[in-house]
C-alpha cells in the first residue's frame, strides 16, 4: 500500500517554560558552569526530539536546536568569524559565539537583522574575504546524538548555500561567485560525511527561492545543486521552500535533488496551480507544508485532508511528506498551559505541539482511512466553528464601518502646505524643534511597581498615582533640559503593542504563549481572535495629564494599525488588510479623544511597518496600499491645526518612499546615527516635502554623545533639507536606558541644536 509520511522542520528551542531561555541567561550571568550549562542543553534538546517522535512524526529534524540562532552556527561552522573576536582558527569555542552574538568590551556584535518576513532575528554572518573552513560537522553530530542517545535516525537541517550567502554580508556583488565557490567544498565535505555515516536525507533550508530572484540566480542555484549532488549521490536532498511560494517553479523541480519542500499555506494557490500545471517529478519527493506554521490557528482538517487527496491526484502518496509550512519555531509551544483563555479561544489553537498531533492525524487518517480519525476531524471543525459564530468575530458595527470607508475618511481637510501655517500659528515652535520619541526610562522602580500593581499588591489607584508622579518628573527634566515639544515618558507601559491591545475589544493574551525573538528574548504576541472595537479611551489620561504641567506642547503617543497588526498573531478568516482597517478605526477614535482632550500633536509609531512588506516585490504595492489606508484612517480626521507625528526606526526607507510619503504625516522621525548620509538620501532624492526629524544619536549604547557631533550630524542634514522642515531627536525611544545618560545625551543634543540655530 502506497503511504504518505509525516515531517517536521524545525522545534522551538526555547521549552515549555522557557527553559532553555533560563539556562542560556544564567550561563551568561555565571550562575551556571559551562559543564552544566552544556548538560542542560542537551536534556533540552533531547526531549524535544523525543517528544517529536512520540507525537508519531516520521522524519524528525536534528541540527535545527541551536545556543542562540541557526545563523550565527552556520558561520562558526565554516570558520567565519570576523577578526575583531580573534578567534585562532579551528572549533570556535563558546565564549566566541556568545561575543558574535552579543558583544564584547573589546568588539562589537555582529549585525542581527529579520529572518524573512517574521519576528525571529538571525546574527548575519560576515564574509570578509578569507577562504572560510570547516571547523566542525554540526549535522553530523545532531545525527548521531539522536542515533545513539534515542535511536532516533533523525533527518539534519541546514541553511542551503543560496540562502546563507545571500543573507550574509560584506562582499560586493563581484565577489560573489568567488564566496560561492569557497563555501561549496565545505557543504561538500559536509555532505559526504553524512553519506558514509548512513543517513538519508537532509533537508537544506532555502527560503530565499521565495523572494523575487532573477533567472541568473535561480541558474546559480541550479550549479550550487548539480555540484553538491554529484559529490554525494546517495545522500538525498530535501530542498526546502517556505513562507511563501517559489516563482521559478519548473526550473525548482528540476533541480537535481531528491524532494522539494513547498509552503501550502503561504504558497498555497500558486503551488497548487504550478503542480496541476506542470506536474512534479515522479522520481522526487514533495514536502507538503500543510499545516500552517507560523500563526497559531487550529487547522480545518477535513478541509486540510481534502487538499491531501487532492494533491495526490498528482503525486504518489509514498512520495508524500506532510508537514508544517515552516519550521515551527516561530510558534509557542503548547496551549494546554493555558488556563485563563476563554474555551472558544483556546480550543481554536494550535500551538507547535497540537500542530504535531494535526500532521500525524492527518497522517493516520489517510494511510488508515479517514474514520480513523473522525472525531478529530469533526472536533477541529466543531472548535473553528465555534469561535467563527461567536459575537466577537461578528461585531456588525464594525464591519458596517470597514465596508462604509470612504475616502473623505482617509484625507485630511487641507493639504500639507496649508495646514503647515496653521500648525505653526497654534504651536510656534522655533526652528530646529527638539523632541523625543516617546518613553523615558524603565527604570527597576517603574517595572516593579507595575509588577505589584499586577499582583493586586497596589491598587489601581497608587499605581495610578506613582505614574502620575514619574510623568510630573520627567515633565519637569524635560523643561529643564530645554526640549521644545515633550512627551509623558510612557511609563504605564511594558510593550506598546500590548499595552493598546489590552485595552481594545477583539484581543487575547497567554500565559505562556512565548516565542523567540532573537538569542534568549522572547516575546508573547498578543492574539486578535475578534472583530476590534474601541472600547475606551487608553492614552489619554496620561496625556492630558502630562499636558496640564507645562506650556510647552505634549506630544499624545499611540502605537499604529499596522504595527498592532505586525506583531501580534493575526485571525486567519480575515484578510489582514481588514484587520488592520479594524484597528484602524478604533485608534482613530483614539486620536480623537486625544485632541478633544486638548492634545495638539499626536504622533503615531509605525515601526513595524516595514517588516510586513511581503517577500515577492510584485505583491508589495498591495500591502503598502492598505498599510498607508490603514495609518491615515487612524489620523486625517483631526483639526487643521493638529499635528501628526509618526516615528520609524531603520534605515532603510529607497524602496518605498513614496509610501512614507502618502502617509501623509505632518512629521516624521526616523533612525538616522548609524547610517547617516545614505537615509538622508533617500529623502531628498524623492523630494519628501514635510517635517523630517532626524535621529541624531544612536540609542542602542550607553554612550553620550558630545554635541560637537551631533552639530556635524544636523549640518550634514542642513545641507540638503529645509531648515524649515528639520526636527532634531534621537533615534529612538530611550525605555532601555540609564537616567543618567538620557538627561547628559538629551543636554547635548538641545546644545547642539542651539549652536546651530544661532548659525543659521
Ligand atoms: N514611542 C515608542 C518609544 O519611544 C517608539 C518605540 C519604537 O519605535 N519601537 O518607545
Ligand atoms: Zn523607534
Amino acid at each position: 500500500m502506497s503511504r504518505i509520511k509525516s515531517s517536521n522542520l524545525g522545534y522551538p528551542r526555547i521549552g515549555e517554560n522557557r527553559e532553555w531561555k533560563k539556562a542560556l541567561e544564567a550561563f551568561w550571568a555565571g550562575k551556571l558552569e559551562e559543564a552544566d550549562f552544556l548538560k542542560r542543553m542537551e536534556q533540552i534538546r533531547l526531549s524535544h526530539l523525543q517528544k517529536q517522535k512520540d507525537h508519531g512524526i516520521d522524519l524528525i529534524p536534528v541540527g535545527d536546536f541551536t545556543f542562540y540562532d541557526h545563523m550565527l552556527d552556520m558561520a562558526v561552522m565554516f570558520g567565519l568569524v570576523p577578526k575583531r573576536f580573534r578567534h585562532e582558527g579551528g572549533e570556535v569555542p563558546l565564549h566566541i559565539y556568545f561575543s558574535m552574538a552579543r558583544g564584547n568590551q573589546t568588539a562589537v556584535a555582529c549585525e542581527m537583522t529579520k529572518w524573512f518576513n517574521t519576528n525571529y532575528h538571525y546574527i548575519v554572518p560576515e564574509y570578509e574575504g578569507v577562504q572560510p573552513t570547516l571547523t566542525e560537522n554540526k549535522p553530523l553530530k545532531a545525527y548521531r546524538e539522536a542515533k545513539e542517545k534515542l535511536g532516533i535516525q533523525g533527518k539534519p537541517v541546514i541553511v542551503g548555500p543560496y540562502t546563507f550567502i545571500k543573507l550574509s554580508k560584506g562582499y560586493e556583488r563581484a565577489q560573489l561567485p568567488a564566496f560561492i565557490l569557497q563555501l561549496m567544498p565545505l557543504y561538500v565535505q559536509i555532505l559526504q560525511e553524512l553519506e558514509q555515516e548512513g543517513v538519508e536525507w537532509i533537508q537544506f533550508d532555502e527560503p530565499v527561492l521565495v523572494t523575487s530572484i532573477s533567472k541568473e540566480e535561480m541558474e546559480t542555484v541550479a550549479y550550487i545543486y548539480r555540484q553538491l549532488h554529484e559529490a554525494a549521490p546517495q545522500l538525498r536532498i530535501m530542498l526546502q521552500t517556505y513562507f511563501d511560494y517559489a516563482e521559478w517553479y519548473p526550473e525548482l523541480i528540476d533541480l537535481p535533488v531528491q524532494g522539494i519542500g513547498l509552503d501550502f499555506a503561504y504558497g498555497l494557490e500558486k503551488n497548487l496551480e504550478y503542480i496541476k500545471m506542470y506536474g512534479f517529478p515522479a522520481d522526487k519527493v514533495l514536502g507538503v507544508g500543510l499545516v500552517d506554521g507560523r500563526n497559531v490557528w487550529r487547522s480545518d482538517l477535513p478541509k486540510k485532508s481534502e487538499l491531501i487527496r487532492e494533491i495526490t491526484g498528482y503525486v504518489s502518496p509514498d512520495r508524500i511528506w506532510l508537514q508544517p509550512s515552516c519550521s515551527l519555531l516561530h510558534v509557542p509551544v503548547s496551549v494546554k498551559h493555558e488556563t485563563y483563555l476563554e474555551p472558544e479561544i483556546k480550543n481554536a489553537l494550535a500551538f507547535a505541539d497540537e500542530k504535531l498531533d494535526e500532521i500525524a492525524a492527518l497522517v493516520k487518517g489517510f494511510n488508515h482511512g479517514f474514520h480513523t480519525v473522525s472525531e478529530r476531524l469533526d472536533n477541529s471543525r466543531a472548535a473553528l466553528r465555534q469561535l467563527a459564530q461567536s459575537p466577537v468575530r461578528n461585531r456588525a458595527e464594525v464591519h458596517r464601518s470597514v465596508e462604509n470607508l470612504q475616502t473623505h475618511h482617509l484625507q485630511r481637510n487641507l493639504p500639507f502646505e496649508e495646514r503647515r501655517k496653521k500648525q505653526q500659528d497654534v504651536l510656534k515652535l522655533p526652528l530646529l524643534p527638539t523632541t523625543t520619541i516617546g518613553s523615558f526610562p524603565q527604570t527597576s522602580e517603574v517595572r516593579q511597581a507595575r509588577r505589584k500593581w499586577r499582583k493586586g499588591e497596589w491598587t489601581g489607584e497608587r499605581y495610578d498615582e506613582f505614574i502620575r508622579k514619574q510623568i510630573k518628573n520627567w515633565i519637569h527634566i524635560q523643561e529643564e533640559i530645554g526640549l521644545d515639544v515633550l512627551v509623558h515618558g510612557e511609563f504605564e507601559r511594558t510593550d506598546m503593542v500590548e499595552f493598546f491591545g489590552e485595552k481594545l475589544g477583539g484581543f487575547a493574551f497567554t500565559q505562556n504563549g512565548w516565542v523567540q525573538s532573537y538569542g534568549s528574548r522572547c516575546v508573547r504576541p498578543p492574539i486578535i481572535y475578534g472583530d476590534v472595537e474601541f472600547l475606551e479611551p487608553m492614552s489619554v489620561k496620561e496625556s492630558v495629564f502630562a499636558q496640564s504641567l507645562t506650556e510647552k506642547p505634549v506630544k499624545g503617543m499611540i502605537t499604529g494599525p499596522v504595527t498592532i497588526l505586525n506583531w501580534s498573531f493575526v485571525r486567519d478568516d480575515l484578510p489582514r488588510q481588514q484587520v488592520a482597517w479594524q484597528i484602524a478605526l478604533a485608534l482613530r477614535k483614539e486620536v480623537e479623544a486625544l485632541e478633544a482632550s486638548g492634545i495638539k500633536m499626536i504622533q503615531v509609531d509605525e515601526p513595524a511597518l516595514r517588516e510586513g512588506l511581503p517577500l515577492k516585490k510584485s505583491s508589495r504595492k498591495e500591502y503598502l496600499d492598505w498599510a498607508v489606508k490603514a495609518f491615515r484612517l487612524t489620523t486625517s480626521s483631526v483639526k487643521d491645526t493638529t499635528q501628526i507625528h509618526t516615528h520609524m526606526c531603520y534605515c532603510e526607507f529607497h524602496d518605498f518612499i513614496d509610501s512614507i510619503s502618502r502617509l501623509d504625516a505632518d512629521v516624521i522621525s526616523i533612525e538616522t546615527s548609524r547610517s547617516h548620509g545614505e537615509l538622508v538620501s533617500a529623502f531628498t532624492d524623492y523630494d519628501y516635502d514635510k517635517g523630517i526629524g532626524l535621529g541624531v544619536y544612536d540609542i542602542h549604547s550607553p554612550r553620550i554623545p558630545s554635541a560637537d557631533e551631533i552639530i556635524a550630524i544636523i549640518e550634514r542634514g542642513l545641507q540638503v533639507l529645509e531648515p524649515e522642515l528639520f526636527w532634531v531627536n534621537p533615534d529612538c525611544g530611550l525605555k532601555t536606558r540609564g537616567v543618567e545618560e538620557t538627561v547628559a545625551s538629551l543636554k547635548n543634543m538641545v546644545k547642539a541644536t542651539q549652536i546651530v540655530r544661532n548659525r543659521l
